[in-house]
């Protein structure tokens, strides 16, 4: 695996958070207001932040380069995913049964009658494995909005 980043994103590009996510990576969204909250938070557990606020960029512990920070350009969260992607070379594996794509938790496997009572019947049918987040009870498998959310990664990696 390329570089096991872990992402603090900012609120303000909140939208990453899903895509990192997707991809595996341990991706926290900070919602306080202060900012210096959330650069203490990058240094303590070694994460990057992700930003549209140039005055984070400024503060002293990522201008002179202790904590990771990329400064998103574009307001566009597909633009802003591939700038990620490129600026740290992520190698776009999707990993999309690791990680919550709500609360960030790790997923657990979970087996199909585990899950029978609560997915809906024509998925029970015709998914083999699901994941369950212990956080938010949230259960996954391979859907249409699965489907649809890689699809639009690989647009974004492959460009
Ligand atoms: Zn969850």
């Amino acid at each position: 695996m390329t570089g096991s980043f872990r992402f603090i994103v900012d609120e303000n590009v909140g939208k990453l958070a899903r895509w990192l996510r997707m991809m595996g990576y341990d991706t926290l969204i900070f919602t306080g207001v202060d900012d210096s909250q959330m650069v203490t938070r990058a240094l303590d557990e070694d994460r990057v932040i992700l930003t549209r606020d140039t005055q984070i960029m400024r503060r002293r512990a990522v201008a002179g380069g202790r904590v990771a920070a990329v400064l998103i350009r574009s307001d566009n969260p597909e633009r802003q995913m591939r700038q990620v992607v490129e600026v740290l070379n992520l190698d776009c594996q999707f990993r999309p049964f690791t990680v919550c794509l709500e609360c960030n938790q790790l997923l657990e496997e979970r087996s199909r009658e585990q899950v029978q009572e609560r997915v809906p019947p024509y998925v029970f049918q015709t998914q083999q494995r699901y994941m369950e987040c212990p956080g938010c009870h949230r259960i996954y498998w391979r859907g249409t909005h699965w489907e649809a959310m890689s699809k639009k990664l690989e647009n974004i990696c492959s460009r």
